[in-house]
């Protein structure tokens, strides 16, 4: 059983790195949020923007797949009746455009 918070610390459980133990984090609280103290690390609005700024990298990422997926897919469309025999044929002649 995880044992009370101490109202003085920052209310967030750590885990100790070691199976399932958790204790309180022992950082200084430095912030207070809806009536709870929070370290500079817990503090949750803090925690909320980094999530924010992950899940938009996420969003972005996803959309950059979602684009290259699109793309395949009308390529794959577009050189449906073409053999791949042709399409390196085609490739070939263009040569390397890099
Ligand atoms: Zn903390």
């Amino acid at each position: 059983m995880r044992k009370e918070l101490n109202p003085e610390g920052c209310q967030t459980y750590v885990s100790t790195g070691r199976g399932w133990y958790s204790h309180q984090c022992l950082n200084k609280p430095k912030v207070e949020r809806e009536g709870k103290l929070y370290c500079g690390v817990h503090d949750p609005v803090r925690l909320k923007k980094l999530y924010d700024e992950k899940h938009k990298e996420w969003e972005k990422e996803w959309a950059e797949t979602e684009a290259k997926r699109k793309r395949i897919n009308l390529m794959t469309k577009y050189f449906e009746e073409v053999s791949t025999e042709e399409i390196e044929k085609l490739v070939e002649e263009k040569g390397d455009k890099k």
